[in-house]
């Protein structure tokens, strides 16, 4: 076993977690940085978070042009790796955070100690959760028209949801589509009313209102419709389609945290107001713990905060003799 008590960890390699890196790098604290997976479409994707299946970003200030979701991801990467990030292609799939040091286990199934471990292990999308959803999954069904879309080429393609996420899906998949049709269960948006208004006046989008998504129906190979219910009187009806993209938001990836930290109802970590959780020496940042702002760049700063927060930490431990010379 590897009996290095590590200044800090980093879990999740999205912008929380390498910005994290970039700012204990520079704080000379040798961050090891776990990639870690996430899971859509019912396929492991790589590491990099969500913005590995965004197509462009137009809000990260420093990019007037945009930037893609998967650039951005390497070129905070390539940041991280300057100031001596470890990244480590692997998960960390158990951990124990009852007493210090830290511990985590690994996915090749190795322990590994830390004085501060931060959390940025992001979310990832919701699924209706109906049977015919899963029968059809990769086979018409999905949460990620970038990874998908072009896939659906000249069909008619619904997307569930009424915020952002949904708009930019819609807008995205028209590049393919013969035409787009965003199925909501009420009668306005959530999302932007800038990006709204975009799926308002492309001429490939429909709304269709009020309609909840009953079943997707197949012919047992490919999707060919989905069934929708009125939410407003219960009417059923069946709208053709090459393909379902649901875009209903997301599910903060804490599964091995339970039991372990101090979760909010929704599954989001609890923070004390800043990046402390509820465990002496582990941090959270980024949409692991954040369900309101979300955003790649409120991401990267909790990342900052957070990588600040331990290095205060491993300074009081320093300062303790609590950790090894060779840390
Ligand atoms: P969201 O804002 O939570 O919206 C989810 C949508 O799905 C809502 O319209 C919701 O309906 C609907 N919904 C939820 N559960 C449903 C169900 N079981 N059946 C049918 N509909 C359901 O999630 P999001 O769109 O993924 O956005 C998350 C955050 O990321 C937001 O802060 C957003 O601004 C941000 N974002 C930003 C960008 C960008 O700026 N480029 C792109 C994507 C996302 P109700 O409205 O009725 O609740």
């Amino acid at each position: 076993m590897d009996q290095t008590v590590h200044k800090v960890v980093i879990i999740g390699s999205g912008p929380a977690g390498q910005t994290a890196a970039i700012y204990a790098g520079r704080a000379l604290l040798q961050p090891v940085l776990f990639e870690g997976g996430f899971l859509t479409s019912g396929d492991l994707m790589t590491s990099g978070g969500q913005l590995m299946i965004t197509s462009e970003v137009e809000n990260f200030p420093g990019f007037p042009q945009g930037v893609t979701g998967p650039e951005l991801v390497e070129r905070c990467r390539e940041q991280a790796k300057r100031f001596g990030t470890d990244h480590r292609e692997d998960v960390i799939d158990e951990v124990d955070f009852s007493g210090f040091p830290l511990r985590l286990k690994t996915g090749s199934g190795e322990w590994i100690a830390a004085a501060t471990v931060i959390i940025a292990t992001g979310a990832n999308a919701k699924w209706l959760g109906i049977e015919s959803e899963q029968r059809y999954m990769n086979r018409g069904v999905s949460a990620c028209a970038t990874c998908d879309g072009a896939f659906y080429k000249d069909v008619h393609v619904v997307v569930v949801g009424g915020g952002d996420s949904a708009m930019e899906e819609a807008t995205f998949l028209t590049r393919y589509a013969s035409e787009v049709t965003i199925v909501h269960r009420r009668d306005s948006f959530r999302a932007s009313k800038i990006m709204a208004d975009r799926v308002m006046k492309h001429p490939k989008i429909k709304v269709q209102w009020n309609v909840g998504v009953e079943e997707i129906v197949g012919d047992g190979k490919k999707v060919t419709a989905v069934r929708l219910k009125s939410t407003t009187d219960g009417a059923i009806s069946e709208m053709p389609c090459g393909a379902v993209f649901m875009a209903i938001g997301h599910q903060p990836n804490t599964q091995i945290f339970g039991g372990q930290l101090e979760l909010r109802p929704d599954g989001y970590i609890k923070l004390d107001g800043f990046t402390q959780t509820s465990a002496p020496g582990v941090f959270a940042a980024g949409d692991v713990a954040d369900s309101r702002y979300r955003q790649a760049i409120s991401a990267a700063g909790m990342g900052c905060m957070a990588a600040i927060d331990a290095e205060k930490l491993v300074e009081a431990y320093e300062a303790a003799g609590k950790l090894g010379a060779h840390g």
